[in-house]
């Protein structure tokens, strides 16, 4: 009993929009997109798709400040050709992804110390570059209209996919910052969340089904290292590596000779290699401002910050205190980078 009802799906970035909306379930859309199920009626431009994942940070004292950008990037076609022949834990895939991290110039000395702390001094994958926000938003347009044949704009774009973990706190803060709200690019066929995909296979919070996962207990469950997290780069590596475990294995845990570990360490030694981005500076010291070195070699003299000076208080004998010890030395700031009003 065939009754063949093969819906025609027409060779634009509507079409695929419409045929990826026939699959049930976000996890079903990725293993479409890795290679791993096939379907007869697809659009042949759904070959083209383009995935990117995104991750960002903001100043935990003044969210309006976004300070990170993490976008890994891959294409359908990258990484079918190895899904025959996925590696341990996926190790072959992983290594056809680019891995870029941003740190947003203007308020790149805005560092999360407290309630939320990260160090992007500590980023894991690829390179770290300095940008301001015409930059970011340059780069990410990029990311979100490939042409389908290079060079030939007249062969229209590649279809894009978005992965985030949580992803509206990231397409929120990047509308309201930059200007780009990636999952409203004209290019978009589908918007995929870890933490909608995780539901799907059924792994939960250990706190029980009714809270949402953090990208901590995603990670764990599939053994992947979750180090130096809360700084952009890293956090979309591992909301990468969890999306594609999670459509590789569903919720189980494969064993392989080598483990989750030294793959991902082999990882972030290629991604150092192969990921090189050419949108804003590798340099740049949060201290003075300098292109040609970063803060921990700063040794420029700054004089104590004027901003912080006048919020001193007088003491009961109504004497005025010297400089306050961080407006000195390493602490040393421009009044235009005073955190003073934020603290
Ligand atoms: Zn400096
Ligand atoms: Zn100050």
């Amino acid at each position: 009993m065939s009754t063949s009802q093969a819906t025609y799906f027409p060779e634009t970035i509507a079409g695929v929009r419409a045929f990826l909306r026939t699959f049930p379930t976000q996890t079903l859309k990725l293993r479409y997109i890795l290679g791993l199920d096939t379907a007869q009626n697809a659009p042949k431009l759904a070959q083209s798709i383009v995935v990117n994942c995104i991750d960002t940070e903001h100043y935990e004292r003044d969210r309006s400040k976004l300070t990170e950008i993490g976008i890994n990037a891959f294409t359908s076609g990258d990484l079918r050709q190895y899904i025959g022949n996925p590696g341990p834990h996926g190790e072959n895939l992983l290594k056809q992804i680019y891995y870029y991290h941003f740190r947003m110039l203007p308020n790149a000395h805005c560092v999360n110390k407290d309630f939320c702390p990260g160090n992007p001094e500590r980023n894991r994958f690829g390179h770290t570059r300095f940008a301001t926000h015409a930059e970011g938003k340059a780069m990410l347009e990029e990311c979100f209209y490939w042409d389908v044949t290079a060079g030939k704009p007249q062969d229209g774009k590649c279809p894009t996919v978005v992965i985030g973990h949580a992803l509206h706190n990231d397409t929120d803060g990047l509308a309201r910052t930059i200007g780009f709200e990636p999952q409203a690019a004209e290019t978009v066929v589908a918007v995929l969340d870890t933490q909608q995909m995780a539901r799907e296979m059924g792994i939960y919070n250990s706190r029980g089904p009714q809270h949402e996962i953090g990208l901590r207990n995603l990670s764990a469950h599939f053994d992947i290292p979750y180090r130096d997290p809360h700084t952009a780069g890293n956090d979309a590596a591992y909301t990468t590596i969890s999306a594609i475990y999670m459509a590789l294995y569903g919720r189980a845990k494969l064993t392989f000779p080598k483990s989750v570990l030294q793959v991902v360490n082999d990882v972030e030694t290629s991604s150092r290699q192969y990921s090189i981005n050419r949108h804003g500076i590798p340099r740049y010291c949060t201290r003075c401002h300098a292109k040609n070195h970063f803060v921990s070699d700063c040794h420029k003299y700054i004089p104590p910050c004027e901003k912080c000076q006048a919020q001193r208080k007088p003491n009961a004998k109504g004497e005025l205190h010297g400089v306050f010890w961080f407006t000195k030395g390493k602490m040393a700031h421009y009044p235009e980078n005073c955190l003073w009003g934020s603290k």
